[in-house]
């Protein structure tokens, strides 16, 4: 059985902890929000296949939503452009979970001196 850590003990711990969550947030270069489809599409013209099939639908269209200035936004993306973005995506979410670990363990070593605040 592991003995509880002392008041210092537990201090180290989120010292370490806190260094640990600012290494992986600044090893992330990308970082955006949205969200990323891969759409496809009918024409509308009178005798296109994709009118009938869905197989035969064109696209697909690699579609980047996001918020910008209260207003949503809409961009088509190469492949390469995709990829960036969905890693970027992946970052943001990463860091908005290292963030509120953060902020957890922030609380819980402010709070460690005042048993009133308990
Ligand atoms: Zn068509």
């Amino acid at each position: 059985m592991t003995q509880p850590l002392t008041k210092a003990g537990r201090r180290a711990a989120v010292r370490l902890r806190t260094l640990a969550l600012r290494r992986a947030i600044s090893a992330m270069d990308f970082v955006v929000t949205g969200t990323l489809h891969r759409r496809t599409k009918s024409c509308g013209r009178t005798g296109c296949k994709c009118a009938d099939d869905v197989a035969e639908r064109h696209g697909p269209y690699l579609e980047w939503t996001r918020r910008r200035d209260g207003r949503q936004r809409l961009t088509v993306l190469t492949p390469r452009q995709a990829a960036l973005v969905e890693s970027a995506i992946a970052n943001r979410r990463q860091i908005e979970q290292l963030l509120a670990e953060w902020d957890l363990i922030t609380e819980e070593e402010i709070l460690l001196d005042d048993p009133k605040s308990l």
